[in-house]
């Protein structure tokens, strides 16, 4: 299965581990799961999952977008080889979308650049995640700045929320490193 916000190309060739931003801010806008795509429960009692890690906490927002919170969350978990403790570092060559373009000229792809993200967490320790659970009713998307803009959409707010529940899903001691790194 190929999670809705990864980027693919026209001919539906997907580029695991790449988000497309059109793909997450439809995600971010429209209460839609991150993994399926489909809409997240409004109903009195449901629920929205995140998956975060401790720097998200910090800053306030997941720039993920939330998730279903049994089916899509723990398939997820159980998948991601980032969140499921098979990788446990960054690939150290970070990938080139620029070198990816297939040459169909209808695919977005011509418009797609390596972001200096990539570059700077190449080759780096992945942080530990949590998975948390919120009620329906605190779902807000997130403004905030990026790449020197103010006001974007960014992701999920985790500013005066409660999480129902909280939980370490990377398989992993921490360590005092993992913490530090983190912040
Ligand atoms: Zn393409
Ligand atoms: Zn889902």
């Amino acid at each position: 299965m190929v999670p809705a916000v990864v980027a693919r190309h026209r001919s539906g060739r997907a580029l695991f581990g790449i988000n497309h931003p059109n793909r997450v801010n439809a995600c971010l806008l429209g209460r839609l799961c991150g993994t399926c795509g489909q809409p997240l429960s409004a109903r009195p009692g449901g629920r929205y999952a995140l998956l975060l890690r401790p720097a998200d906490i910090i800053r306030g927002y997941s720039a993920e977008p939330a998730l279903h919170a049994s089916d899509c969350a723990r398939y997820t978990t159980t998948v991601c080889p980032a969140i499921n403790g098979h990788m446990t570092h960054y690939r150290a060559t970070p990938r080139d979308l620029e070198a990816d373009r297939c040459g169909d000229p209808e695919c977005d792809c011509h418009l797609w650049t390596n972001s200096g993200d990539h570059r700077r967490r190449a080759g780096t320790p992945i942080p530990p995640f949590y998975l948390a659970t919120y009620g329906q009713e605190q779902y807000r998307p997130y403004w905030g700045s990026r790449s020197g803009h103010d006001d974007v959409l960014v992701g999920v707010s985790l500013t005066g929320v409660e999480p129902i529940s909280v939980r370490l899903v990377t398989p992993r001691e921490l360590s005092i490193l993992d913490l530090a790194s983190a912040l």
